[in-house]
């Protein structure tokens, strides 16, 4: 027996509430009886018997209702199978490692079908290691970085094509850059190869005969490395200097952070932040998080919590030492930070389409602008 996630809001969300009964079943079944790798053997006449016989299916409806708007069945080998894309993205995220034991059995069948192209989820070659998070850009923010760029790489101010850019970390990630939209910029792959992991203004500094930095990436470089960068963590020269005025910050930080405590009613000796409580719920479940929060609240009360100074990573420490892993090994995403949605990346792509035409170079783009 395998286990499988699922997604508790599916009842609500406009698709599924759109089906009829009879689909919404069939959907649900589908979705259990398919393989790991999203691949259901069409047979109804199965598929009837065991959904009964008081509910009547068929294939025309069943694939006119869920392909209604958008592409969830992707019929192969003349409709022998049915490819579900959204339930490889859906059951093992949209950043899948190699190391994952399930992956090999799962590429085999993705190749020999050739299903790749209907996914969008970056294949990473390890698990969660700074290589990996550089892979795991996704192709919408690619493309949204380079339009924005103007196809132009704002090292040099050469427009390219496509496939002659790179999406580059302008704090490089090994100096402690992340994957933020401001540290994300436009290069071409020149560039980019001589940058490495070089500080961005030692690069820019340099003699290469093609470096001309465009403003706004010195802008960009500029904020990046500001005082104030919470990207930086202790990099800076003027930091002693202003140890002092850091720490009357620090106060200050402090109590704007007490501010911030969300009010947890059953535990109110708790302090989380909201951000805080959001993590813990994405990664362990909200009914596990608050037991763990009120055997900390248990705690506290009962004098021996005065060791936990910080209540966040005390809940961490409790789910290890209970060998709780969170169940995602994604990267937590504020729920605020905005999604490109499937309207702004179709947008994207004919703008990034458009683009590729005007492009300076003259060449047709070797490979299609947004195909997954
Ligand atoms: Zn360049």
């Amino acid at each position: 027996m395998a286990k499988r996630f699922t997604d508790t809001e599916k009842y609500k969300k406009p698709f599924f509430r759109s089906l009829k009964a009879p689909y919404k079943l069939l959907w649900d079944y589908i979705m259990t009886d398919c393989n790991h790798a999203g691949l259901w053997i069409v047979d109804f006449e199965i598929a009837q018997i065991y959904l009964g016989e008081d509910i009547k299916i068929n294939k025309e409806d069943a694939l006119k209702y869920f392909n209604n708007d958008k592409e969830r069945i992707v019929e192969i080998e003349d409709g022998k199978y049915w490819f579900i894309p959204s339930f490889i993205e859906f059951q093992y995220g949209n950043k899948m490692s190699k190391t994952n034991n399930i992956y090999p059995s799962i590429e085999k069948i993705l190749i020999k079908y050739d299903l790749f192209k209907y996914l969008d989820i970056e294949i990473t070659d390890t698990g969660i290691t700074k290589s990996s998070y550089r892979n795991r850009i996704s192709k919408k923010i690619k493309e949204k970085i380079f339009i924005e760029n103007n196809l132009t790489c704002q090292y040099c101010q050469e427009q390219k094509e496509v496939n002659e850019l790179v999406v580059d970390h302008i704090i490089p990630l090994e100096k402690g850059g992340n994957n933020e939209d401001l540290n994300l910029t436009c290069a071409c792959i020149r560039c980019n190869s001589h940058k490495t992991d070089l500080d961005p203004e030692d690069f820019i500094n340099r003699s290469h005969d093609f470096l001309n930095p465009t403003n706004k990436l010195k802008g960009a470089i500029k904020i990046l490395k500001g005082t104030n960068n919470p990207l930086l963590g202790g990099k800076d020269k003027d930091k002693d200097k202003d140890k002092d005025k850091d720490k009357v910050k620090d106060k200050e930080k402090e109590k704007e952070k007490e501010a911030q405590y969300i009010n947890l009613s059953d535990a109110n000796k708790v302090k989380l932040t909201k951000e805080q409580y959001d993590k813990l719920i994405y990664d362990f479940g909200k009914t596990a998080t608050a037991k763990k929060i009120l055997d900390l609240q248990h705690y506290i009360i009962n004098g021996k919590g005065a060791k936990y100074k910080d209540h966040y990573l005390a809940l961490r420490a409790f789910f290890r030492r209970d060998g709780i892993e969170p169940f995602k090994k994604e990267e937590y995403k504020p729920i605020q930070k905005q999604e490109i949605t499937e309207e702004e990346r179709q947008e994207n792509i004919d703008k990034l389409k458009e683009l590729s035409k005007k492009c300076i170079t003259g060449k047709i783009l070797k490979h299609e602008v947004g195909k997954t």
